[in-house]
């Protein structure tokens, strides 16, 4: 899971399902049952944790897969993996487990990246487990107003069906999306 050997994985703790509904306001609510099982899962801190979360970049799609993953350290050799998304679940991971996910989340990646590190931080404040070639201030074009915007806020629309998507930042989606919408779905 996540690149992530079996070996360096300690335990894995499951067993708690996403539940989703709707507040009374109408908006979208997503929650997890707690693990119930004889051994419950190991508290977990969420302000502590450091949050890499999926990229998704094309507006028109709703993915259903994991779409952040939380680190604690646990000691100084175990470390706590909280996984949000379609599943849930937790695991606890030795060092080099999370030298794994570090390389398979944040590792070489071409283009924009599909997990970026969540809230701004700065090089000096990534975990040392984040590759040396990743690079918090990544940026690309878009190509309506050529303005650079950061990794996480650039969008691609139509990724999965277009063979070269056009890259827009979010104030330009917003007034070309209907026109885009037409244009491409007819
Ligand atoms: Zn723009």
């Amino acid at each position: 899971m996540f690149g992530i050997s079996s070996e360096y994985i300690i335990k894995k703790y499951e067993g708690y399902e996403p539940k989703f509904g709707h507040d009374p306001e109408g908006a979208f609510l997503a929650s997890y049952n707690q693990y119930e099982g004889p051994e419950r899962k190991p508290e977990f801190d969420q302000e502590d944790a450091f949050t890499v979360s999926y990229n998704q970049t094309d507006p028109n799609i709703i993915r259903d897969g994991i779409d952040s993953v939380s680190v604690i350290a646990e000691t100084s050799d175990t470390y706590l993996i909280n996984y949000h998304g379609y599943v849930a679940g937790c695991l606890r991971v030795t060092r080099r487990g999370m030298i794994e996910l570090g390389e398979s989340l944040l590792g070489a990646q071409d283009g924009i990246p599909k997990w970026v590190i969540q809230g701004s931080v700065s090089d000096e404040e990534l975990p040392w487990w984040v590759p040396d070639d990743y690079d918090v201030a990544l940026t690309f074009e878009c190509q309506e107003c050529e303005k650079e915007v950061a990794s996480e806020n650039i969008l691609t629309p139509g990724e999965c069906e277009i063979e070269s998507p056009e890259q827009f930042c979010e104030d330009c989606w917003e007034v070309i999306r209907t026109e885009w919408r037409t244009e491409h779905f007819r």
